[in-house]
């Protein structure tokens, strides 16, 4: 009795010493949200395409298919200029300012917060992977002084320059399924072998970049893959350009962290694009992004959101990415 006694406390005692190494690995198997208040803010005028409602309804679809207990919630962190420098020149910084205002600039630098904060998150295993639901996006933002395609900062440009210059990650893969090119994340990487930047988009659209045959320059000759879509693309062609252009270079690359510049403007039915991916493609995307990551030996993927503008198929698109993510 005396024994069993014994042995039922030393059970208990070795439960509650494990109980917050349990904890943590639970939460570490966890997909990461990063999402604030801020973001509902209207930055453009009424019948701009790039509204708060974009987030609204695609909040309202996460929870609504039961995923709000089942993912870890990842605050912003605070930032400033010297996190923007990672990218942007200082002109473009004092530009956003003096071109849009103080509270604009704000929103936008918010945008970036959340981005690293999800990086920090997957960096310190908090979370397994993890993503930004964002606005304004991102990857058309170069160092034009002012807003390029409603965006400010260049949120996942920012988050490889930190990955490698603050939390000393090497190498480091941009898959970009926003149905535009992003011109911005490539013009800041176009000869630089550590990131490998690979984009599906319809070249003849806004921007008008992304030519097949910009591969890149100098040492970075090679690590740009731009792949131009036709009006009608659907799941099988940006699943074939995966399959044969990204996997390959992907897998000798090998990145020590994936970003994601997930725009659902390439999904069927948006009224700024013309692609025909569905919800289930999204998932497919994810899966063949995350088969990348485990073939290079890790989890590490951050996902941040850029366009996608018919509102109830974002958030449709938004949750299909989700729980591939959280598989
Ligand atoms: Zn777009």
């Amino acid at each position: 009795m005396r024994r069993r006694t014994f042995l039922s406390h030393g059970v208990t005692a070795i439960t509650a010493m494990l109980a917050p190494t349990l904890t943590w690995a639970a939460k570490s198997m966890q997909t990461g949200l990063v999402f604030d208040e801020i973001f509902l803010t209207r930055f453009f005028g009424p019948d701009h395409p790039e509204q708060p409602e974009r987030l609204q309804v695609a909040r309202k679809a996460i929870t609504a298919a039961g995923l709000d207990s089942k993912l870890q919630k990842i605050p912003l962190k605070q930032i400033n200029d010297s996190e923007l420098k990672l990218a942007h020149s200082a002109a473009h910084i004092a530009g956003i300012r003096s071109n849009h205002g103080a509270l604009i600039d704000t929103y936008a630098r918010a945008g970036v917060g959340g981005t690293l904060a999800a990086c920090d998150a997957v960096h310190r295993g908090k979370v397994r992977n993890s993503f930004v639901l964002v606005r304004p996006p991102g990857h058309h933002a170069g160092n034009a002084g002012e807003v390029v395609g409603f965006c400010l900062f260049n949120n996942v440009a920012i988050a490889a320059r930190y990955l490698q210059r603050r939390l000393g990650y090497r190498k480091i893969l941009i898959i970009d399924w926003d149905f535009h090119h992003g011109d911005g994340t490539e013009s800041f990487f176009y000869d630089d072998p550590s990131v490998l930047y690979f984009s599906t988009h319809r070249f003849e659209s806004y921007p008008r970049t992304g030519d097949p045959e910009r591969r890149g320059a100098g040492a970075g000759l090679g690590y740009n893959i731009n792949v131009a879509l036709e009006c009608g693309a659907g799941d099988s062609e940006v699943l074939h350009a995966f399959d044969t252009q990204l996997m390959p270079a992907a897998l000798r690359f090998k990145p020590d962290f994936v970003l994601i510049s997930a725009g659902f403007d390439s999904r069927e039915n948006d009224p700024l694009g013309c692609f025909n991916i569905t919800d289930q493609g999204y998932a497919d995307l994810t899966e063949r992004t995350r088969a990348i990551a485990r073939a290079s030996g890790h989890e590490r993927i951050v996902s941040a959101l850029e366009g996608g503008y018919n509102l109830e198929g974002l958030a449709s698109g938004i949750v299909s990415h989700l729980q591939a993510l959280m598989k």
